[in-house]
């Protein structure tokens, strides 16, 4: 079932959002080599709950072990963050965050370079980036969630990378995980139709190879199922009158 958010309750995901956005940048500016994830997970930890009545909210949600999912290269998503895992010149590490603040929940995830990284990952990187920009810019009143997986797909195929199919987006809110699914491929004008109140997380996941997926024995970290790299985006964002509202940016 689909819940649409009064006013007053995007203006509270967008309170929780920017939390969350200075947590992305405060991650970003740690990320050197020499750095475990279980170390960036306890600095995320920590700058979240330094804000009065905000939660890290994966934490222990389906049994997460982390504050928030940390994973590096053919890591695709759910990438547990440990003291083992260390951080190498020319990494790709995604930062997948979740705030719970005063009752609503944002979710947003961030691709940043370790040191110098190749130029194929760079392009990655970029290129999923420019992905979720197209996929947000269909979050407009009208439109249909098709609308958004179709311009995702668009940017990624063109650009000769693979739109990951088993992993989607959803809605975002009350719940960290409510309805809609929102998948990064799609037609257009098919799916749930996008009204003013919707917010979804839009998250391309983007693999350089091949998009077939496999989960590890930790039975959380999801990789590519041939070994090559993942770039991994999302926003929370709101669908308004006035057109697609993103609660997780600075
Ligand atoms: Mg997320």
């Amino acid at each position: 079932m689909i819940q649409l958010k009064s006013a007053r309750e995007i203006e509270t995901m967008a309170a929780g959002g920017r939390i969350l956005a200075l947590t992305h940048a405060h991650l970003r500016s740690h990320v050197r080599a020499g750095l475990s994830t279980g170390q960036l997970d306890k600095i995320a930890e920590d700058f979240i709950r330094s804000h009065d009545g905000a939660v890290p909210a994966f934490k222990g949600l389906y049994g997460f072990p982390g504050a928030i999912c940390i994973s590096v290269n053919e890591e695709i998503v759910h990438g547990i963050p440990s003291p083992k895992r260390v951080l190498a010149d020319g990494d790709i590490v995604k930062f997948d965050v979740g705030v719970q603040y005063q009752g609503m929940y944002t979710d947003a995830c961030i691709t940043v370079p370790v040191g110098t990284i190749d130029p194929t990952t760079q392009r990655l990187v970029d290129v999923t980036e420019r992905a979720l920009e197209a996929g947000i810019a269909q979050a407009v009143p009208g439109n249909y969630v098709g609308d958004i997986g179709h311009a995702v797909q668009q940017v990624v195929e063109r650009a000769g990378f693979s739109v990951v199919r088993e992993l989607v987006g959803h809605g975002v809110g009350h719940l960290p995980h409510e309805d809609p699914q929102v998948p990064n491929h799609g037609k257009p004008r098919r799916g749930t139709r996008l009204q003013a109140g919707l917010t979804i997380a839009i998250e391309p996941m983007v693999n350089v190879g091949g998009a077939v997926t496999r989960t590890l024995a930790d039975k959380w970290t999801v990789v590519t199922l041939d070994g090559t790299r993942s770039a991994h985006v999302e926003h929370t964002v709101a669908v308004t009158e006035d057109g697609p509202r993103v609660l997780t940016r600075l």
